[in-house]
């Protein structure tokens, strides 16, 4: 039988790496074992949904390149693929459970089982529901239905005795049933909750293995019972680590607990955070940082996978961005970099972009970048038509704070030195240059840095000589002449 695995995520927001995590790795085994990767929409808690979340999430999967058999917008032999909008699955299912006696009505209050639990607590008695409409005569509780009170249908767990099942990375794992209670599987507002939803469709989607976070480990025991009392095979129960921030704490929003999207926005590769992410609590020979996706779609196995939590490590994060940046084609580079700098550029850059100048870019400043954000501060002076030469503080520098009249000069010389190359060509300007700082007994690299700053109005940028090449000659010596000229009251008040 082939495998079917699914991401079932609820709408409550946007992913984040953790949830997304274990999507990816069902992805990866459906993929390698050429079976399904379904995405089912988990919307039964109407209180916690979130608008815009069903988008986000599969924004999230598309940005990453995740791909998917069936889902809420595509289709698929098992549509829909939105629990809200299979209530009547849910239903069925309830009618069978009660039926047979699995499963029965209770007509307790929140306020009478709040009350409960208080009393259990004073007591220091474990707390829980403890089977008050166990029992009620069936003529009782249809008269209360009939009657218009509110009532929860819950799921009748065995008094004693064990109920086993076995984790795909833990093997078995039991517990006592006389620590289980009555569980509710049907809400009062007709919607049932996770415990029941996901059994059912799970079994109606033909799922082979339910991959979902370690945290539903205590409920399994009810799934499980669940599976079996509507005569269904339970999938392998594969429970997924927790990833802890790089304190071995919990992950906070700081450490990484952000949203697949915001690390888009924040500049980082898909493919450099998919890789980052799988190698979480995963690993291909237990060195092996950057594993292409084609070797991953060879060899990734879900029952490979740690139990122990792994810690998510940030600096690690983005040194795979850059190692993904400097290795990518310089023709998708250049490509992403368009996406980029057409968004991030200032509003008065004209658009669209021309794609042959940022391809002339790329190589440029490809090594010396970690994240995409930094790509338009690091270039937008190549855009722009006026740039602002720095405030004499920042042009002078250390180096010449006390000689603004020879930063005037060295500002002024180099005009005057490049203006008249013929064949304006990188190794041209640099020799000029070069000539110019020996003839003039100044170190190369602080009339250097004057020009950069003269040039593109920052301390730092890509290649100096190679950057001049692209912004011009008229470019250049205007801008020098202008940085020289800004020095003009300093020079002489000095
Ligand atoms: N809807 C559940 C959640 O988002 C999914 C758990 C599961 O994958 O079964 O946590």
């Amino acid at each position: 039988m082939s495998v079917r695995l699914r991401y079932a995520p609820s709408p409550t927001g946007d992913p984040h790496v953790g949830n997304i995590r274990t999507a990816l790795w069902a992805w990866l085994h459906a993929r390698r074992h050429g079976g399904d990767f379904i995405v089912r929409l988990e919307d039964t808690d109407q209180s916690r949904a979130v608008d815009g979340s069903l988008e986000r999430i599969l924004a999230s999967l598309r940005w990453l390149g995740v791909d998917w058999d069936e889902g809420p917008d595509i289709g698929g032999p098992h549509a829909p693929y939105v629990q809200s909008q299979r209530l009547h699955r849910y239903h069925a299912a309830v009618e069978e459970l009660v039926g047979g006696g699995a499963a029965y009505r209770c007509f307790c209050t929140p306020e009478e089982l709040s009350a409960l639990r208080k009393q259990q607590q004073a007591e220091k008695r474990p707390t829980g529901y403890e089977g008050t409409c166990r029992a009620l005569p069936s003529a009782e509780v249809t008269s209360r239905i009939a009657g218009g009170e509110a009532s929860v249908v819950r799921f009748r767990m065995p008094d004693d005795g064990v109920t086993a099942f076995t984790d795909a990375l833990r093997g078995e794992i039991s517990v006592d049933n006389s620590t289980q209670e009555d569980f509710v599987i049907l809400k009062s507002d007709g919607f049932p909750t996770y415990h029941l939803a996901h059994v059912v469709d799970d079994h109606a989607m033909e799922i082979t293995h339910i991959t979902r976070g370690e945290e539903w480990i205590p409920s399994a025991p009810r799934h499980v019972r669940l599976f079996e009392a509507l005569d269904y095979d339970v999938p392998e129960l594969v429970h997924t680590p927790v990833i802890l921030g790089p304190d071995g704490g919990k992950l906070s929003k700081r450490h990484g607990a952000k949203s697949v999207l915001e690390y888009a926005e924040d500049g980082y590769i898909a493919a450099a955070l998919l890789n980052f992410l799988i190698n979480i609590g995963w690993s291909l020979d237990g060195e092996t940082e950057v594993v292409p996706l084609e070797k991953l779609l060879e060899v990734f196995d879900i029952h490979d996978l740690g139990v122990s939590p792994a810690a998510f490590d940030t600096t690690k994060l983005e040194w795979m961005n850059g190692v993904y940046l400097r290795e990518m084609p310089e023709r998708l580079l250049s490509e992403l970099f368009a996406v980029r700098l057409e968004r991030d550029l200032p509003g008065d850059v004209a658009r669209p972009l021309d794609r042959a100048f940022v391809e002339e870019l790329t190589p440029l400043v490809r090594e010396r970048m970690k994240l995409l954000s930094e790509l338009a501060p690091m270039v937008d002076f190549f855009f722009a038509t006026d740039i602002a030469t720095p405030d004499s503080g920042a042009l002078l520098g250390k180096r010449y704070r006390k000689r603004p009249d020879v930063a005037r000069g060295l500002l002024a010389a180099a005009a005057d030195g490049i203006e008249g190359i013929e064949g304006w060509a990188v190794e041209l300007i640099e020799s000029r240059l070069r000539e110019l700082a020996a003839e003039l007994e100044e170190k190369p690299g602080d009339l250097f840095m004057l020009c950069r700053l003269a040039v593109t109005g920052k301390p730092v940028t890509p290649p100096l000589f190679e950057t001049m090449e692209i912004v011009g000659p008229e470019r250049c010596v205007e801008r020098l002449r202008a940085a020289a000229s800004s020095l003009d009251s300093v020079a002489t008040e000095a």
